[in-house]
């Protein structure tokens, strides 16, 4: 049985009624999903649930970005550095589509974060501590090195540049092949689905969960032995539930990204670069578009709704007026945007910029493991280190050793690839085959980033269409391969997590939105007033992600 299609939601849930689970994972972020794939890969029985879509959260709203986090030497977070830093070849290479190599500018302006002497040192220590080599290695540019890198660059306070490599992801999409990959390995996931309350044995110990199918409003208990929260910005709440959220607590932090068209911010190679208030902020070219951020405030707003301000909007675009100003970028130009929530672990004192992206497990006395803080890069580790934990008391309840980490040799689903080059063999292959769908190039780097080598099933099943229009081919045979594979119930589920329309190519919804609602329609036996709600809906969202009020506007308003 395919329990990561969604027209067997039926059975899936079935399962999670009937099965004896080893582990239950609440979250359906990059870290319950990573933690997911370690947990069934060293032999546990898996159960994972999340209330919304996967990725619904924090992790499709992030810079997305697989990096060793530069600004974090400048705190000493050297073990850190190390870990993320190390991290990021082991993710690429586990999904070199997913995971590319992008190369960093950091130019150095005067009265910058940065001096020429401290960048350097900087980050010959960042390539020290990840282990970088060969052509990756920093390199240290004059003034005109840099603005030859990037003419757009105001060149008045440029005194050189830092050249560096990172990665860049589609966190969701890491999300999403993390999830199936799980189920290579017997993991039961599905969305939709909350966990409403811990359920407990009579020594009050946690043994399942009592959960709320979203969809068809009915109640069922999990069983397992072990449960993990990996609930990102929602952790506290599940650890009040327990009645265990003493202590540490999170802190919320809003970051905002905006979209423009590339052509608008032509940047060559992503640069990050000084803002007027002392921080430091990411632009990075992503195909036709680029986009910019973040932004870092306080929030204890609603967790499910984050709202973009014309203020946040304003901050960024000022920031990149000040670094690129022929750019001229204005409100106008934004095409889309995102708003996330980093859930970090509370300190006293420091403000959201200064405080740690460390990691935490939390243990109750209840039994519950709880998960929060950490970053994207960092989810493999983090998966490994709470199952190392499970994996203890696991033998000690009975006798039997799991197997050490498995993931550093797991290929993620959409693999495998063996390197880069392979990679771009495969798009070369796929760039001739769209072709004769009368689709440009784009349309085969854009399959082969979110899909890699399952974009052959998408083209056959382009091939079994008769639509005239090829873009709505396209659409049509992601959307079927999406609802099969990845477990899509609602069309934002695709247009947003599944495919990155939403964030990055969001003209290209309008003139596939009626055929797709068309076929959500007749594969869940949807009626005409579903199909007008759910347009209403994706129209209101795009128009929500261009457009933004002001805060205070927003606020006298309540
Ligand atoms: P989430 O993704 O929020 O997942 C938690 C999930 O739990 C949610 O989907 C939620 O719906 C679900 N859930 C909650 N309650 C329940 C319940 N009762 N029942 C069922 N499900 C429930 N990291 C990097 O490495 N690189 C970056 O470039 C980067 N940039 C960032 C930029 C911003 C603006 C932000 C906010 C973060 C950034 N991060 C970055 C950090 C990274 O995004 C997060 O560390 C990571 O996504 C957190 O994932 P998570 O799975 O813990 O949380």
């Amino acid at each position: 049985m395919n329990f990561l299609s969604s027209l067997n939601r039926t059975s899936t849930i079935q399962q999670l009624k009937t099965v004896d689970f080893d582990l239950a994972i609440i979250g359906g972020g990059i870290t319950g999903a990573g933690i997911a794939l370690d947990a069934a890969s060293r032999g546990l029985k898996v159960a994972l649930i999340e209330k919304d879509d996967f990725a619904s959260g924090t992790s499709s709203k992030s810079t997305k970005l697989i990096h060793g986090g530069l600004r974090y030497l400048k705190q000493f977070e050297i073990k850190l550095v190390r870990e993320v830093g190390r991290e990021r070849a082991t993710v690429h290479k586990l999904a070199p589509h997913l995971v590319v190599s992008e190369k960093m500018l950091l130019p150095l302006v005067k009265g910058g974060t940065y001096g020429n002497m401290a960048t350097s040192v900087g980050l010959w220590v960042y390539d020290v501590l990840a282990g970088v080599e060969g052509e990756d290695k920093r390199k240290m540019l004059d003034a005109k090195e840099a603005a030859e890198k990037e003419p757009l660059i105001r060149k008045d306070i440029l005194t050189g540049g830092g050249f560096y490599a990172e990665y860049r992801t589609d966190d969701a999409r890491l999300t999403i092949e993390n999830i199936k990959t799980a189920a290579q390995y017997g993991a039961i996931s599905l969305n939709y689905v909350k966990a409403q309350e811990l359920t407990y044995d009579e020594q009050g110990i946690v043994n399942g969960i009592q959960c709320h199918d979203e969809l068809g409003q009915e109640h069922f208990q999990l069983k397992a032995k072990y449960v993990i929260s990996a609930a990102g910005p929602w952790v506290d709440k599940m650890r009040k539930k327990d009645g265990s959220l003493s202590g540490k607590h999170l802190f919320l932090s809003k970051g905002v990204h905006i979209v423009v068209p590339h052509d608008r911010l032509p940047v060559k190679h992503s640069v990050y670069f000084d803002v007027p208030d002392g921080r430091m902020i990411f632009a990075i070219p992503r195909n036709r578009v680029t986009y910019i951020g973040t932004t870092d405030t306080p929030y204890d707003g609603d967790l499910n709704t984050i709202p973009v301000y014309q203020e946040d909007a304003d901050y960024l675009l000022d920031a990149v007026n000040q670094m690129f100003p022929e750019v001229k970028l204005t409100k106008e130009d934004i095409e889309s945007s995102w708003a996330g929530l980093r859930p970090l672990i509370h300190e006293e004192g420091k403000s959201a910029s200064e405080m740690s992206r460390k990691d935490e497990i939390f243990e109750s006395e209840t039994g519950l493991l709880s998960i929060a803080g950490g970053k994207l890069t960092g989810y493999r580790k983090m998966a490994e280190r709470i199952i190392d934990l499970v994996a203890d008391k696991f033998a000690k309840a009975t006798g039997q050793n799991l197997k050490p980490v498995q993931t550093k040799k797991i290929p993620l689903a959409g693999g495998p690839f063996k390197n880069p080059k392979e990679v771009k063999t495969y798009t070369q292959q796929l760039i001739t085959h769209l072709k004769e769908f009368q689709l440009e190039d784009y349309y085969a780097q854009y399959l082969v980033a979110n899909y890699g080598k399952q974009s052959d099933e998408i083209v056959r099943l382009m091939s079994t269409m008769t639509d005239e229009s090829p873009v709505v081919r396209l659409a049509k045979a992601e959307v079927i391969f999406t609802i099969d594979n990845e477990l899509v119930i609602e069309p934002m589920d695709f247009f947003n997590r599944r495919s990155g329309r939403l964030y990055f190519d969001l003209p290209s919804i309008e003139p596939v939105l009626m055929p797709v609602l068309e076929l959500f329609k007749a594969t869940f036996q949807w009626d005409d007033e579903r199909v007008i709600k759910e347009k209403e809906y994706i129209e209101q969202e795009c128009y929500r992600h261009a457009h933004f009020e002001y805060e205070h506007q927003k606020a006298t308003q309540n």
